[in-house]
């Protein structure tokens, strides 16, 4: 079954080569059980690790059931490793983080998918330790742990145990025990191979060869023996097995060991926990000020014009003379409004900073002064009390109409109206409250005061001209054209020469103006974004390592989830389990995260802000990304690993 011809393995240290093994002929028969002794450093385990399939000889031919194994694939001798040999190691390598059963399961998780925990009790039982399933090793004494890796060695029911010194570290009644189980073995047909130095134990054995200097000494047939065909069925089906089956498995292994690595894990998941909430309540806030923004837009009415006076420049550039600035009254709103078609309402509009006082309290404010139509442009019909009619605005009237914060400020709260106020030394009688606007992040909209236009310029601004003629269209699609009406009427009315038409007035439009902004709020909200993402990637990094840590640190049982069968494809997915484990949870996490800070801004700063479903979908595929790519690098490292010098590794 085993067939070795001429076999070297050289070691190089430095410029000294090893030969460990110098030209060694063997071939072993099914059934057979075979003692391999001989002095230390003559070679028995380097021979035993080749012939386990765990090392490649340097020069020889070695085959296996006739296959030769320097041709086959490295998937190929994980499955020979899986199914056909089962390897016992001096030192025991049980995983210290995994019971017995556990322990003894570990090579169905290869094989079948599955820690079949049933068929490990099944086989401690054999091996005398039944009651001990759910002991750690360090739980256990030398023998006991031997005897958990002798089950570990069955479960995949191998044609062929190797053992090396398997007895070595054990007492002679532990060493007896193993003995006997090996025995029972090989009466039911499984090939042994024992590498020992207790002359009993060779003794024990139908053929005993003694090893020197990595030459075959000599090989002494003791008891006669039959060769046998125990068959092993169906072991190169599994080859085509698709991982997927044991994703779950690995999710449950990833899911342990980072559960027995607390700290480490909580602080990775902390770093794209931060990346994700960062992103996800910068979108939420950005979306949310957009929002805002447009209310407050859509309140000023979006067929809206503004038209303001520009200013004027000479020929040169500078500034012309103040007989040429450009002005506007409440004529040039009356014959707007006369002339240009499709205008529902024309307002003029003056401004200034005034002192307000009321018995002994003072405010300083914007106030405006203005036609009644503006309240209807302006979604400012009083809550309570009334606007001033047109005849009051001709007649000068001082009467006034305040805001939520002025009331607050002013009158404490209490019910103003028909109250006397004075702005700048002039009484002025409260007619109206506003409706209440709230802060918006930019200016507190209910801080306002409205008069009277007339009272307002003649009475407390002194103001001939007015600041601006506002103009409502009757719909969004005569914006253009009344815009164009506008500016070509005032600049004949008021004779403005053609080369300063372009200064002399302007007209805003508020729908132009609601584009800009929130284009630039969109911009905004990105590039916070766009930093916050930054953090992610950050965080990915602390992933990738963490996990090179992770992988450094589990060498060894890298080497033996190795040499009991994995394939590199299985190691891989197990560390990106792994590592896309840490990452959901930190964007799981991160999404929490957001959705508390969000809501507690919108609860405390009265700023809405949702978190929209595309940025929980696009967090949690990024998180999920990040934890790939940056897993990616690590997990390979883990897979290509020899599994007999990952075993060496400490
Ligand atoms: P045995 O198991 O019979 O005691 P080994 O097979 O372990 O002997 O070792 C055989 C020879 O190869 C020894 O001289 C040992 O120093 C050398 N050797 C074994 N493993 C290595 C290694 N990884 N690197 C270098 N030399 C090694
Ligand atoms: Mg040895």
């Amino acid at each position: 079954m085993l067939e070795i011809k001429d076999l070297h393995k050289r070691y190089q240290m430095g410029d000294v080569t090893v030969n460990a093994l110098n030209g060694v002929n063997l071939t072993i028969d099914q059934g057979d059980f075979v003692a391999i002794m001989g002095p230390s450093g003559s070679g028995k385990s380097t021979l035993m690790h080749i012939l386990g399939l765990l090392d490649a000889p340097t020069e020889g031919s070695y085959k296996v059931k006739g296959q030769e194994v320097s041709q086959m694939r490295e998937d190929e001798l994980a499955i020979f490793r899986r199914d056909v040999i089962g390897f016992i190691f001096q030192q025991f390598n049980l995983l210290p983080r995994m019971d017995a059963a556990e322990n003894v399961a570990l090579p169905l998780l290869y094989s079948e998918k599955r820690l079949d925990l049933d068929k490990a009790q099944g086989l401690l039982e054999k091996v005398g330790l039944g009651t001990r399933s759910h002991h750690r090793p360090s739980e256990l004494s030398g023998g006991q742990q031997q005897r958990v890796a002798i089950a570990r060695a069955l479960v995949n029911n191998p044609i062929m145990i190797l053992a090396d010194e398997p007895t070595g570290n054990l007492d002679s009644k532990s060493e007896k025990e193993i003995l006997g189980i090996l025995q029972d073995l090989n009466d039911q047909g499984i090939t042994i191979v024992i590498v020992t130095h207790e002359e009993e134990v060779g003794m024990a054995a139908k053929r005993l060869i003694r090893m020197r200097d990595g030459v075959v000494q000599s090989d002494i047939r003791r008891v006669p023996f039959t060769e046998n065909h125990l068959e092993k069925q169906a072991a190169e089906s599994k080859l085509s097995k698709i991982p997927l089956a044991s994703v779950y498995q690995h999710f449950a292994q990833g899911i342990k060991t980072l559960a027995a690595n607390k700290v480490r894990t909580v602080l990775s998941v902390l770093g794209i926990l931060i990346g994700v909430a960062a992103v996800v309540a910068m979108l939420a806030i950005g979306s949310g000020a957009q929002a805002a923004m447009e209310k407050e837009l859509s309140s000023l009415g979006s067929n809206l014009l503004i038209l303001r006076p520009g200013a004027i420049k000479s020929a040169s550039g500078v500034k012309a003379d103040a007989g040429a600035s450009s002005k506007m009254t409440q004529d040039d709103a009356l014959d707007i409004k006369n002339n240009i078609p499709n205008l529902n309402n024309v307002v003029s509009t003056v401004s200034g900073r005034c002192q307000i006082t009321y018995g002994n309290k003072n405010w300083s404010t914007q106030i405006v002064g203005t036609n009644p139509a503006y309240a209807l442009m302006h979604a400012s019909v009083p809550q309570s009390g009334r606007f001033f009619t047109a005849e009051e605005n001709l007649a000068r009237a001082r009467l006034a109409v305040i805001g939520m914060t002025l009331v607050r400020e002013l009158f404490g709260g209490a019910n103003p109206i028909g109250s006397m106020i004075k702005i700048n030394k002039v009484n002025f009688q409260v007619i109206g409250v506003l409706p209440t606007k709230g802060a918006n992040g930019f200016r507190d909209q209910d801080d306002a005061i409205i008069v009277p236009l007339n009272a307002a310029m003649y009475r407390l601004l002194g103001k001939e001209n007015v600041d601006s003629i506002e103009v409502e269209v009757s719909g969004a699609q005569f914006i253009d054209a009344a815009q164009e009406q506008i500016l070509s009427r005032i600049n004949t009315r008021r004779r403005i020469p053609v080369s300063q038409q372009d200064d002399a007035y302007q007209v805003r439009n508020m729908a132009d103006i609601q584009n800009a902004l929130s284009s630039s709020t969109k911009i905004m909200s990105l590039l916070l974004s766009a930093i916050a993402s930054i953090s992610l990637v950050v965080g990915g990094i602390g992933i990738m390592n963490i996990m090179l840590v992770s992988v450094t640190e589990r060498t060894r049982e890298i080497g033996l989830r190795k040499a009991v069968g994995a394939t590199r494809g299985d190691i891989l997915i197990q560390f990106l389990v792994e590592s896309i484990v840490v990452s959901g949870l930190g964007g799981v996490c991160g999404l929490a995260l957001a959705w508390v800070v969000t809501t507690v801004l919108t609860y405390f700063a009265n700023w809405p802000a949702d978190i929209s479903f595309a940025s929980v979908v696009l967090s949690v595929v990024f998180s999920g990304g990040v934890g790939m790519i940056f897993g990616i690098y690590p997990a390979r490292k883990a897979s290509l690993l020899h599994p007999i010098e990952a075993l060496r590794y400490d």
